[in-house]
């Protein structure tokens, strides 16, 4: 019998995999059957621990460069082959009021988070629309549905994913290519173990499931939305957030 939402034989990409979000779809991929390519920036120790528990490789490459990305996919492709699903998760915030935000805090968020997703979105394209299949799935954020005081570099750059995922999912569909967002809301990570006690309190009181979200929580809709289960689903956005963005 089929595993519910079996990714067997799959070759999966996922960009910044070696710790939070990252790190639990990196597992989760593997462990619904796909070969993972774990994608880091800098943390190889992280992502080849990643990488060995899930019997992937770990590759280094800044998403944001255009060569770098160009590189990494070739290395997926000849290690492990043509990628079936990417899952563009890597991502920063420089958080400061707009009054403050540096020329250099807009560029390394929008380099990273949008960019990113467009540098690894094209580099896979050409192949998935000639073997007339593939699954792309982009994290994107509540922030990028509702805003968030200084976070305009960040809200601005999940907002462009959320655009670039519906443009493609339009352009790729016919050729069998898939494209979806997951928006998660907090989640616990390094990203939001700086929130002070008191913004974590707000988030709290506007979450009807009363918690912050697990990596894991994520993880098993990424998959989902990987897996041929959701293969009448694209251009999606599918908020995993406890209900705090609905
Ligand atoms: P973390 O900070 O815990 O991890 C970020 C990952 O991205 C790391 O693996 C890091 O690698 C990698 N990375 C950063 N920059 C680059 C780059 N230029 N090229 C390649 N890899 C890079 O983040 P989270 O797990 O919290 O977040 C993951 C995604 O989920 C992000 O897109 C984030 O915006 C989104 N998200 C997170 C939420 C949360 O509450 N945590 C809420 C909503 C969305 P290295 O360690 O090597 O630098």
């Amino acid at each position: 019998m089929t595993e519910f939402a079996s990714l067997d034989g799959k070759i999966a990409l996922v960009t910044g995999g070696s710790r939070g979000i990252g790190a639990a779809i990196s597992r989760e991929l593997g462990r619904a059957g796909a070969r993972v390519a774990v994608n880091y920036r800098s943390g190889k120790d992280a992502a080849d621990a990643v990488a060995a528990e899930v019997g992937g490789i770990a590759v280094a490459a800044n998403v944001g460069d255009p060569a770098d990305t160009q590189a990494l996919v070739e290395r997926v492709e000849s290690e492990l082959g043509d990628v079936d699903v990417l899952v563009n998760n890597a991502g920063i915030t420089r958080d400061t009021l707009i009054a403050r935000m540096s020329d250099e805090d807009w560029d390394e968020v929008i380099d990273t988070n949008l960019r990113g997703t467009f540098n690894t979105c094209r580099a896979v394209s050409r192949k998935m629309l000639r073997r007339r299949s593939g699954a792309i799935v982009n994290l994107t954020s509540v922030v990028g549905l509702h805003g968030n005081p200084g976070q305009a570099n960040y809200a601005a750059s999940k907002a462009g994913i959320i655009g670039l995922t519906k443009a493609l999912a339009r352009e790729l569909g016919t050729r069998g290519v898939r494209v979806n967002a997951v928006a998660p809301g907090y989640i616990s990570t390094e990203l939001t173990d700086v929130l002070s006690e008191e913004l974590r309190g707000v988030i709290l009181a506007n979450t009807p499931l009363g918690r912050l979200g697990s990596p894991e929580d994520v993880a098993a809709a990424v998959r989902f939305l990987c897996s041929d289960e959701a293969a009448f689903i694209t251009g999606d956005v599918l908020l995993v957030d406890g209900g705090l963005g609905m």
